[in-house]
């Protein structure tokens, strides 16, 4: 995972002014009549767990499935993806979005990444994961819902709302809070839930976090596959959204080290046999028994610099142990009371970070779970 964006603007303001004029451009031209034809941006996720797009021109009708859309390819010598001397990346669409920047007809292309020769790339974590998912959704039929924790930048590389060269007051009053002191940046995360919803993208809704700066928006029920889908494009409209503010988005697990709350993914599971009464509790205790064996695997993919903020403290549990336990929330696992009291649902790994790849995870989940991995 490589830091993002780390040419800072030297002033954000002028930048900012600058987005004003933008806008009221794109205003005029975006009414434009494009004719037959509509516009595709193309996303795909790079080496090192970024997202990048570009654009292509498509002729009408709307493809309505991503079989109906076209491969195409990139120069992978510049996303740490291919060696310059066979630098093409084939892309192929996996998913539809509207666009919610374009808007009218235009869309979103989820595309994975293979090699000339029709090999997944090595980054193509999609491509196993949907094996993985096509052997168990019809039987079990997995559910996830993600917890997205991400923190705002000024474009100096600090949080935003914090005091230049110095620290805000002890956490405490921003987790879920309203107030020109304790709420900083609440305008990119009402556009980005908005932009989500006119995108088909199923967010499930957003809080504000325990470290200022710090918010949270949550993706799902999905279900196998989907829930990557849907996860990586919410990302990638976060990163736009957050463009279009001069604000730096950041997926590091731990921003700013010291006593501030460190940013998870904690991911959300229920299959057929927990949501089930009354057998679901045992089987959520019988999947968590099996979780505990695989530990390490786990950990392996849960997201770079994670040991930064599984340290035990700010609501995690060590890296190097494994816990379960019902409400509690210093646990690698947690089982809501209402999965306890209801003897069936589904349970809270709080491990993975927030740049995690929901790929690699949900993946990992289901071969431990279900498939015994
Ligand atoms: P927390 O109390 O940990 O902050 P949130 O409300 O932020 O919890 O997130 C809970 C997540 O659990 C939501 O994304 C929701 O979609 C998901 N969820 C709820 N029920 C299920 C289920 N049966 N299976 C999988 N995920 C679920
Ligand atoms: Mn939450
Ligand atoms: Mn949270
Ligand atoms: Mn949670």
């Amino acid at each position: 995972m490589t830091q993002r964006g780390a040419g800072a603007l030297p002033n954000g303001l002028s930048r900012l002014g600058d987005l004003n004029r933008y806008f009221q451009l794109w205003c005029k031209y975006s009414e434009l009549d494009t004719g037959a034809n509509y516009q595709a941006e193309y996303v795909w996720i790079d080496a090192y767990g970024n997202t990048r797009s570009k654009t292509r021109t498509l002729a009408k009708p709307i493809a309505k499935q991503p079989s109906e859309l076209p491969d195409w390819n990139y120069d992978g010598s510049s996303t740490g993806q291919a060696p310059g001397h066979d630098s093409e990346v084939i892309m192929r669409p996996v998913a539809i979005f509207r666009d919610p920047f374009r808007r009218g007809d235009n869309i979103l292309v989820l595309c994975d990444t293979w090699d000339p020769q029709g090999r997944p790339l090595p980054t193509n974590t999609r491509h196993s994961c949907m094996k993985t998912m096509a052997a168990v959704t019809e039987a079990e039929d997995p559910w996830f819902g993600i917890e997205q924790e991400y923190t705002m930048l000024d474009q100096d590389h600090w949080p935003l709302g914090w005091p230049k060269g110095g620290y805000p007051g002890p956490q405490g009053p921003y987790y879920c809070s309203a107030g020109a002191d304790v709420a900083f940046g609440r305008s990119l995360v009402e556009c980005h839930y908005r932009a989500c919803l006119y995108a088909g993208v199923k967010i499930a809704g957003c809080n504000a976090e325990v470290m200022p700066g710090q918010w949270e928006f949550q993706v799902g029920i999905c279900r196998g596959i989907e829930a990557g889908d849907h996860l990586w494009i919410s990302r990638y409209i976060m990163h736009r959204v957050a463009e279009e503010h001069g604000i730096i988005v950041s997926f590091d697990p731990k921003p700013v080290s010291g006593d501030w709350n460190g940013a998870g993914a904690h991911t959300n599971f229920s299959t057929k046999a927990t949501r089930t009464a009354p057998g679901g509790f045992d089987a959520v205790i019988k999947q968590l028994e099996k979780l505990a064996k695989r530990h390490k695997e786990h950990i392996a993919v849960y997201g770079a610099g994670n040991e930064r903020r599984l340290t035990g403290a700010h609501e995690t549990a060590p890296i190097d142990k494994f816990s379960y336990g019902v409400a509690n929330r210093g646990a690698s696992c947690r089982i809501p009371r209402d999965t306890e009291r209801n003897k069936c649902g589904y349970y809270e790994d709080r491990r993975p970070a927030s740049n995690m790849d929901p790929y690699l995870v949900t993946e990992r989940i289901v071969r431990t779970a279900l498939l015994d991995q």
